[in-house]
């Protein structure tokens, strides 16, 4: 996964090195507040400010100054006052608030660019990868690379048009980001349909690859930003960090909830809510990139494979193995995957892993139409049998 990212930002792995030329920006999108939760703000207190308590006898303010480990993080102040159902229906939609996003992104470096949307393919491609990770408050957000390249072409990876550098492609993020809106219905006739969005905290800055800056506040290094990016991807999919608190246990109660009254109202949308429990309702992928965004997992996995393979034939031979050399040949047979789907469930191939298995399974089923064939006979025989008996 590092180096997928890596060969994004700044090439190699057969991904020319000129893509570290075109425009890169590392963004952050949050979901919304449902209700206040404890946390740690650099060396000040939690909520200090706030006053009183609320209708359920709970402070409405904290003043501890929480431990990195306190328990506590991500937990409501008052469980009562905590919006669960919003929670859970904006987890649910969050993969289409995603592709409302990137729809508006692309609108928006459309018109930056001075061409109609429908024709930003002939001066521009929007290229991304992104992960979702779950926050200690057991909502997901995302962190995705976004990276401006040129028109649309076989190969892929041209050169950026002019006209859009990183900071404005990021001031363009953020500003898709705020502004996305996406509708969707309640769960029954009592639940209201809710306008969504993602939250008020959203970052997106450039990251450099030539390394001239001045402002190290406001830029990353493609290290920084793979590594990062890396670290959550390959996180299992079932992951949701703290999974035992009375928090996360009644966002998935409030998930079974919702899924019982969809099912009891018949309404549309949300099908198989309750199957997403254990994710807290998030049915999304915990890692996803743009066909052009580099090469595939499957491509470096196979090229291990194939390495691993040249080095045992080396070392029975004796001779050898260049695989820096070795490298460019084992990448370029490349599938076309557009997806790329990270958790603990791989799809390594359909058939047969080896002869070995490939001559069980033949045999197998050879035994098994020669077994079909007797049986048949034995049953025409039968039959040939009972029919004259009663003639
Ligand atoms: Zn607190
Ligand atoms: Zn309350």
């Amino acid at each position: 996964m590092f180096h997928l990212i890596r060969a994004g930002i700044s090439g190699g792995k057969t991904v020319p090195e000129q893509v570290a030329e075109n425009p890169l920006v590392f963004a952050t999108v949050t979901a919304p507040s449902f209700g206040t939760v404890h946390t740690r703000r650099n060396g000040r207190r939690c909520h200090p400010t706030s006053r009183g308590r609320c209708e359920h006898g709970e402070p409405r303010s904290c003043h501890a100054m929480h431990a990195e480990d306190d328990p506590q993080l991500g937990q409501p102040l008052c469980g009562d006052c905590y919006d669960y159902a919003s929670h859970v229906v904006w987890q649910w939609w969050a993969p289409d608030l995603w592709r409302r996003f990137t729809i508006a992104l692309r609108r928006l470096f459309a018109h930056a660019l001075g061409v109609p949307a429908t024709r930003l393919g002939e001066v521009a491609t929007v290229q991304y990868a992104k992960v979702a990770e779950y926050q200690l408050r057991g909502a997901i957000h995302f962190h995705a690379l976004v990276r401006l390249d040129g028109p649309k072409t076989a190969g892929g990876f041209e050169p950026a048009p002019d006209g859009l550098d990183a900071d404005q492609l990021a001031l363009l993020i953020r500003e898709a980001a705020a502004s996305v809106r996406l509708t969707v219905p309640g769960v029954d006739v009592d639940d209201p349909a809710r306008v969504l969005a993602f939250g008020r905290q959203l970052d997106a800055r450039a990251v450099r690859t030539d390394r001239r800056t001045d402002d190290p506040d406001r830029t990353l290094s493609p290290e920084q930003v793979a590594a990062y990016l890396a670290k959550y991807a390959t996180k299992s999919a079932d992951d949701t960090g703290a999974t035992d608190t009375a928090h996360h246990a009644r966002i998935r109660a409030t998930v079974r909830a919702l899924d019982d009254r969809a099912k009891r109202a018949g309404h549309d949308g949300y099908e198989l809510l309750s199957k997403w429990s254990h994710m807290l309702g998030f049915r999304g992928h915990f890692a996803t990139k743009s066909r052009r965004y580099s090469i595939t997992l499957g491509t470096i996995r196979r090229s291990r494979r194939r390495a691993q393979a040249l080095l045992a034939q080396a070392k029975e031979d004796g001779t050898p193995v260049d695989l820096a050399a070795l490298e460019a040949d084992l990448l370029a047979d490349d599938d076309d995957e557009t997806t790329l789907v990270l958790g603990r469930w791989e799809f390594v191939g359909a058939g047969w892993h080896t002869d070995g298995e490939r001559t069980l399974a033949l045999a197998a089923a050879a035994r098994a139409r020669e077994y079909a064939r007797e049986k048949a006979q034995q049953n025409k025989a039968k039959t040939q049998h009972n029919s004259g008996g009663r003639s």
